[in-house]
């Protein structure tokens, strides 16, 4: 399977499994001095590998790309052991971090994972300015960077490992609010 293949196969994953609705969240592969991602505005249900956009590293991202792709290059610029990013609409994990200022799982593999998670504030009026730093300083030395009423970004040496950190997140959060 090509890089681009199974971007677009991650991606689709996160809707299908209900992390992300029919067009949310985002997805990259960093490849040596570029990385591609999807589109702003697409559609997880439809996606085929030839509406992926590339981008320098180091450069303003290509006209098209998703919104987030700053955020993206900022993660890969700051964080050099990374080489995907997913980001994901999590439904439980946002519900249950819309106060506290940390999310602790309960579960014994989700603290295993992750002990606590902490949660950063939504810049809703300068997003595009001010999340690109907070979210690579979390993902420096955390695989998942929660953003309160928004969702999560996970970053991982390869995308099958941000895809599980995604989910092994949102089962935390899932398994909490069935605690409560
Ligand atoms: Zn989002």
């Amino acid at each position: 399977m090509s890089p681009q293949d199974q971007l677009v196969l991650f991606y689709k994953l996160l809707r299908q499994h209900g992390l992300n609705d029919s067009h949310s969240g985002n997805g990259s592969l960093k490849h040596d001095s570029s990385f591609t991602i999807t589109k702003t505005g697409a559609g997880a249900d439809l996606l085929n590998s030839s509406e992926l956009s590339e981008c320098d590293l180091n450069q303003i991202p290509s006209k098209g790309a998703s919104l987030d792709a700053g955020i993206h290059q900022t993660i890969y610029q700051a964080c050099p052991q990374h080489n995907a990013i997913l980001h994901a609409h999590n439904p439980h994990t946002i519900a249950l971090t819309l106060k506290d200022k940390m999310f602790s799982p309960v579960d014994f593999e989700g603290k295993l994972y992750f002990g606590e998670l902490s949660v950063i504030e939504c810049d809703a009026d300068n997003y595009l300015t001010t999340m690109p730093n907070r979210i690579s300083s979390a993902l420096q030395n955390s695989p998942i960077a929660i953003v309160r009423s928004h969702g999560v970004y996970s970053a991982a040496e390869s995308l099958e490992l941000a895809y599980k950190w995604l989910c092994s997140t949102e089962q935390s959060a899932k398994i909490k609010w069935l605690a409560s």
